[in-house]
Parts: C-alpha cells; structure tokens; sequence
C-alpha cells in the first residue's frame, strides 16, 4: 500500500515565510489527488516537501507505514515530473530515461533495456536517440514521465507538468497522462491551477489557500452549487 499520510506537516522558509500550515491529509493508495490553489498558497512548497527536496519544518510525511521525513529523496520512492520538464539537454532521451537508474546504480545494459522499453511505452520508441531540444513539447513531457516512470516508483508527484503545452496538446496529454496513472496504479498528487485540469481529472482534490488546505473531497463534492 502507497497511501501518503501527512501528519501536521509544516513548512517555515528562512527568513520567515509560513509555507505550510500544519497539514493533515492522505491520500489514498493508487489514488489521483489533485492541489488546486493559487500562485503562491504553497502548492510546490508541499510537493516538494513530500518529496524531500524540502526538509520539514514540523510534522510527518508517510508513504505506506513508513515514515520518510527522515529518508533521503533518492530513498523515497517517489519520482516528480516539473513544470519545465527538467531533462538534461546535452543527453539523448534514452540517457535522459535511464539516469535515475543510474543513479540507482543498475548496471548498464539493464538500464538501457529498461529506458528502451518505457520509451516504447510511452510512444517514445523512433525518438531515444534524440535529445530534448529536438523534441516537441508534447514530446519533451512525454520523455519526462518516462523518465518518472522508469524506476517503477510508488508515488507520482506532478508539478503542473502540463501548462507548457498549447491547448489541443494539453488535452492530449490529460487523457494519456490519465490513462497512465490508472494502468500503472500509482499514487498521484497532481499540482494545478486549472480547475478544469482538476475537475476532469481528480479522484479527490484540494483546494489550497495561504498555505492551507481548505476543502477536501471529490470534484463533485468541492464544485457542488451551495
Ligand atoms: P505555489 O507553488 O502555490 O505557487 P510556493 O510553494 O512556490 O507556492 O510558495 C509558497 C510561499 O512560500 C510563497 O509565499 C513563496 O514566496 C514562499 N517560498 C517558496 N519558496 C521559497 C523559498 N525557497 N524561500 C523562501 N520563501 C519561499
Ligand atoms: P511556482 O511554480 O511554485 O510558483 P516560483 O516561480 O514561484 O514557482 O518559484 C520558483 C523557485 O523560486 C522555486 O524553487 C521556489 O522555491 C523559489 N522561490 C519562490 N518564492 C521564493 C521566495 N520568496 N524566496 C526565495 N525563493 C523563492
């Protein structure tokens, strides 16, 4: 089980700015939860918490019945997708796949079979020996879930992966990203400012306000008329 379980989970940069207000919420194993708010409320500050790229403040973040405040990121099983997709220029796209594998020190041609075959998962096949700059965006996104996706993770942390597609690529892209998530199970949170993109979605979202989580529920729950 991947339920993520967070426990007051607080966030203070240096310097004084209160991220994240003592926080609890899980998310629920194979789920895709989407963090709707606006620019600024905090939504990256708690994905990147989750993740590790940020220490807490306060509280705790489970993934299952392990406690990972303390784990290092490589160690959490978790693999996040950025908004400017975040792929190494200078590599092809099957190096670009197999580097967290690498990371995780799996032997050469082991990883190279792996990057391959999620390339020809994700439609990726006729273009690894590209590199990014000669990828359209669609394409771009599509080689940074795969690079996601290749250690198997149990956690999919998305920062707006999406807003820098045009409109028919977004649309594209929601459907795949959807089908995805659905076949591999993977638990999900999903971080945007579009509530359509969150409407069409969501199993359940939050909306976030200054930090905090104000509503909580399905789309039909949170968008009902009063
Ligand atoms: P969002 O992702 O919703 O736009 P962020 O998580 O980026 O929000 O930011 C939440 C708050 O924390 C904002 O007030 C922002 O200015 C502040 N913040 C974000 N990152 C840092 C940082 N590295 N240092 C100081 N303050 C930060
Ligand atoms: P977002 O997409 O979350 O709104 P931003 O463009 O606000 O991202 O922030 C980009 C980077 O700048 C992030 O790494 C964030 O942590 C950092 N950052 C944001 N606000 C501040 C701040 N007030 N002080 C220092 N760093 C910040």
């Amino acid at each position: 089980m991947a339920d993520i379980t967070l426990n007051r989970l607080a966030k203070v940069y240096p310097g004084g700015v209160r991220a994240l207000h003592d926080l609890d919420l899980t998310v629920r194993d194979g789920e895709f939860f989407a963090l709707l708010g606006p620019s600024g409320c905090g939504k990256s500050t708690l994905l990147r918490t989750i993740a590790g790229l940020e220490a807490a403040s306060g509280g705790t973040v489970h993934i299952g019945d392990r406690d990972v405040t303390a784990l290092q990121p490589g160690e959490r099983d978790i693999a996040m997708v950025f908004q400017d997709y975040a792929l190494f220029p200078h590599m092809t796209v099957e190096e670009n796949i197999a580097y967290p594998l690498k990371v995780k020190k799996v032997g050469r041609a082991e990883r190279a079979a792996k990057a391959r075959r999620t390339a020809e998962e994700l439609g990726l096949g006729p273009l690894v020996e590209r590199r990014p700059g000669q990828l359209s965006g669609g394409q771009q996104q599509r080689a940074a879930l795969a690079r996601a996706m290749a250690c198997r993770p149990r956690v999919f942390l998305f920062d707006e992966p999406l807003s820098n597609l045009d409109a028919r690529m977004r649309l594209e892209a929601r459907t795949f990203l959807k089908k995805l998530q659905r076949e591999l199970g993977v638990t999900t949170v999903f971080v945007t400012h579009d509530q359509a993109e969150a409407l069409a979605m969501a199993d359940r979202l939050a909306v976030m306000e200054s930090g905090e989580l104000r509503q909580v529920g399905t789309p039909t729950e949170v968008f009902r008329r009063p």
